[in-house]
């Protein structure tokens, strides 16, 4: 079982992410990245712990460490890609209160790719980090990287209407900047769960949409133009339309990718396999082009990077803004969609109601040969997209069957115009699923 997940380390605090841990961690980036190192964490109740222990590592291996204190993880990103830096975040992004995580950040703002987990993943192990002498240990300095990311995200956008926006951060790092953004943008900001508090009182830290109905109530009853909802270290953003109705991510992600294409007149949109097929319909007929990539955003950001694409994002509400930062950010997805709403003078719920319409299942069966699945899957559908797992495409759908990296398990989804068809292609996602199992 490695170390590094799609996201870099994640587990229970205190029992699967240890101070000691944390500790070789920071040492470990120290080694790679020499020089002075940025550490932000969210708002968790082990983050304090887990972030003093980084610091120590990185300043036991010679480096100086950068103390942002609490921060949203894009933040401490746009820190790291402005100065040129390195950096580490200290969060378990969306998962329940007991997790915790630690993520290491490259001098461009985006997250480590694979192989740069690989590597630190065996520097870690073989404990073949640097540890300093006495006399060369780095130091402790503080900075923070709130005011920056807040004023240029402010200022990357232009309208002048004033919308009522209905923000919940869910106690998380988002209630620093968030609500700034859009009070800088003139917007009648309501806040729902933005003080800080890492017992996450009010809602888990991922933002689906059983968890929203204080926000979807509060839209309605303080007649705003648009909810936002983000997850605990506000790299994700998702939306409530102004008549309370929870807004798809990948209707979302499609509504944005269309935007964007459409503003540039052409370009490539990432997006991994897994999203639905709305997004290509939507950038397609704006007039751009969709490359899929492996689940997991860091290999989203990476074959942004390499295709020079003007627009990236998953399905799951982490949209990634190039021009800004290689990473997901959900501040800057709250005013894109604002500057969205004003440019075309409708409201989201309009917005939404125009992109294609689809019904996704998703689902998993036991899988305990997955080398065997991703070889018949390539012989059987030659033509599939295999670039995780086999994506097979109909006219009036799709199937996508992944064996996963980590756990014993294959996922299936199923996508089609309907929802019969969506069940029909669910079903034979399962009996292909077999035919190789037995
Ligand atoms: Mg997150």
């Amino acid at each position: 079982m490695s170390l590094f997940g799609t996201n870099g380390v994640r587990g229970i605090a205190n029992e699967e992410l240890t101070a000691e841990m944390a500790l070789d961690l920071g040492r470990v980036i120290a080694t790679l990245k020499p020089g002075r190192i940025a550490v932000a964490c969210d708002t968790r109740l082990s983050s304090f712990m887990l972030k003093s222990a980084v610091l120590a590592g990185i300043m036991s291996a010679g480096s100086d460490a950068i103390d942002l204190g609490i921060a949203p993880t894009p933040a401490l990103q746009f820190y790291a890609k402005n100065n040129r830096i390195a950096g580490v975040v200290v969060t378990a992004s969306h998962n329940p209160r007991e997790y915790n995580g630690i993520k290491f950040v490259q001098e461009n703002g985006a997250e480590f790719f694979r192989e740069m987990d690989e590597e630190s993943e065996k520097i870690y192990n073989s404990k073949t980090f640097k540890i300093a002498r006495w006399n060369e240990v780095g130091t402790l300095l503080r900075d923070e990287c709130i005011e920056p990311y807040v004023s240029a995200i402010a200022e990357s956008v232009d309208f002048d209407k004033k919308f009522r926006v209905v923000v919940d951060c869910g106690n998380g790092a988002g209630s620093l900047t968030t609500p700034e953004i859009l009070k800088r943008l003139d917007c009648e900001v309501l806040g729902i769960n933005c003080n800080l508090d890492g017992r996450f009182p009010a809602r888990n830290p991922e933002p689906v949409e059983k968890e929203l109905g204080l926000l979807k109530k509060t839209v309605v009853e303080f007649r705003a133009d648009l909810g936002v909802a983000h997850d605990g270290d506000a790299d994700r953003a998702v939306f409530v339309d102004e008549k309370g109705e929870f807004v798809s991510e990948d209707a979302m992600l499609a509504l944005m990718a269309k935007h964007y294409v459409e503003k540039n007149g052409g370009g490539i949109v990432v997006t991994p396999v897994s999203s639905s097929r709305c997004v290509e319909d939507a950038v397609e007929e704006a007039g751009g082009e969709v490359v899929y990539t492996a689940v997991g955003s860091p290999v989203v950001a990476k074959v942004m990077m390499e295709k020079k694409a003007i627009f990236g994002g998953e399905g799951n509400g982490g949209l990634i803004f190039p021009e800004h930062l290689l990473a997901r950010d959900g501040g800057m997805s709250v005013v894109k969609v604002l500057e969205i709403m004003y440019e075309t003078g409708k409201s989201i719920s309009e917005l939404i109601s125009e992109i294609p319409k689809y019904y996704m299942l998703k689902g998993k069966v036991e899988c305990r040969n997955k080398e065997k699945v991703l070889r018949e899957l390539r012989k059987m559908f030659p033509d599939a997209n295999h670039v995780d797992g086999a994506r097979i495409d109909y006219e009036d759908g799709w199937l996508l069957i992944r064996p996963s990296g980590t756990e014993p398990i294959a996922r299936i989804y199923a996508e089609g115009k309907t929802k019969q068809r969506a069940e029909e292609l669910y079903r034979e996602g399962q009996s292909i699923l077999k035919s190789i199992l037995g």
